[in-house]
């Protein structure tokens, strides 16, 4: 398994969206970034300054959780 945490940097101001469900966003390069889920640990990974994938995973968990009550 890639490490993730290896050899990138943290972002400073991340975006409310990434910091409602994420934690420890970090520059991976210069074309990727990451961040870990706050309940599950997942790591996503996204095109450097998109939140697409996070926000598309955001409304899946939304979505789960939403079913299970
Ligand atoms: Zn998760």
């Amino acid at each position: 398994m890639e490490d993730l945490e290896e050899n990138s940097t943290l972002v400073e101001k991340e975006p409310a969206v990434i910091k409602f469900a994420f934690r420890g966003l970090r520059k991976l390069d210069n074309e990727k970034w990451a961040a870990t889920c706050r309940y599950c640990n997942n790591v996503l990974t996204d095109k450097y300054r998109t939140t697409s994938a996070f926000t598309r995973y955001i409304s899946v968990i939304t979505l789960v959780i939403l079913m299970h009550n």
